[in-house]
C-alpha cells in the first residue's frame, strides 16, 4: 500500500463497511454565517445534526459561535479566500497573493483563533487562490501546527483546487464537497433539483456532502424537507462523517489505516 493512499478515496470506495446501520450519510454545512443573527439562527435550529461555517471577523460570528456550542452544534471556520472575479466581494480579511507566505500564515493563525471551538475549516469564496499551490501549502500547514486535529472541507469553488490534496499533504483529515444547494437560491425548483443530486450521490457512494447558504428560501425549503429524509438516510456532522470513514477505512485495510493516520 502506498504511504499516502488518499483518504478521499477510502471514503468513496466504502465508507462505513461493517457498521450495523447501512443507511447512505448526508451531511449537510451551512456557509455565511456571521453577518445576520437571524439568519444565522434559524440556519443552527435546524433538525437533525449538521455543520455550520462561520466567517471570521462577522458583526455576529462570535455570538453565533456561541449559540452553537449552547446547542451542540459544530462549528468551522470559514476561510475567506480570494476569488477569480474582480468583481467578487470580498471581506476584508481575506487572503490574497498580494500576501507574502509569512502574512499568510500570520493571517490564517489570527482567523483561527477567533473562534475556539472550531471542528475544522472551510474556504469561503477562493476560486483563485485554492489553484495555487504556493498559497494553499502555508495554509494548510499552518492549520496542522496550529491544531493538528482540525479537518479540512474543499468547498470546491474552482474545478482546478488543489485545497483538499494540499491539506493531505499536511496531515489534515480532508473531505470535498460534492453538491452545492442553493447557488440560485430565489428558485425552489433549482433548490429541489441540486436536493435531489445530493440524495443520489449519497446512494451511489454511501455519504455526501452538501453546502447550503442561510437564505430564507434555503432554510425554509430544508426545514421542510430534511425531515422527510431521516428514515432512510442518516445525517452526520463533518467530525462524525470523517471519524466514521476512518474506523470504515481501519476495518478495510489496517496498513493503510495505520500508515496514514497514525
Ligand atoms: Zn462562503
Amino acid at each position: 500500500m502506498t504511504k499516502l493512499l488518499p483518504f478521499f478515496v477510502i471514503l468513496l470506495l466504502a465508507p462505513f463497511a461493517g457498521a450495523s446501520d447501512q443507511r447512505p450519510v448526508l451531511s449537510l454545512v451551512i456557509d455565511d454565517l456571521g453577518y445576520s443573527f437571524k439568519q444565522g439562527k434559524a440556519a443552527l435550529n435546524l433538525g437533525s445534526d449538521h455543520t455550520y461555517a462561520i466567517i471570521p471577523g462577522t458583526i455576529y460570528g462570535k455570538k453565533l459561535a456561541t449559540l452553537a456550542d449552547e446547542n451542540s452544534r459544530e462549528i468551522i471556520l470559514h476561510l475567506p479566500l480570494q476569488a477569480s472575479s474582480r468583481l467578487a466581494a470580498a471581506e476584508s480579511n481575506t487572503l490574497t497573493e498580494s500576501m507574502n507566505e509569512n502574512q499568510i500564515t500570520l493571517n490564517t493563525v489570527a482567523m483561527l483563533s477567533e473562534f475556539p471551538n472550531i471542528k475544522g475549516i472551510n474556504n469561503h469564496m477562493g476560486s483563485h487562490l485554492t489553484e495555487i499551490s504556493y498559497f494553499m501549502r502555508p495554509i494548510m500547514e499552518s492549520i496542522k501546527a496550529y491544531r493538528s486535529q482540525l479537518y479540512f472541507l474543499d468547498s470546491v469553488t474552482t474545478s482546478r483546487s488543489v485545497a483538499h490534496i494540499e491539506a493531505i499533504n499536511s496531515g489534515l483529515d480532508s473531505v470535498k464537497r460534492d453538491v452545492f444547494l442553493d447557488n440560485e437560491h430565489t428558485n425552489p425548483e433549482s433548490i429541489k433539483f441540486q436536493f435531489d443530486l445530493w440524495l443520489d450521490k449519497a446512494r451511489d457512494t454511501g455519504s455526501a456532502v452538501a453546502i447550503g447558504h442561510p437564505h430564507p428560501e434555503t432554510i425554509a425549503f430544508l426545514t421542510e424537507n430534511l425531515p422527510l429524509f431521516e428514515k432512510n438516510f442518516r445525517f452526520m456532522r463533518l467530525s462524525e462523517l470523517i471519524s466514521a470513514a476512518k474506523t470504515a477505512s481501519r476495518l478495510l485495510e489496517p496498513q493503510a489505516y495505520l500508515t496514514n493516520f497514525e
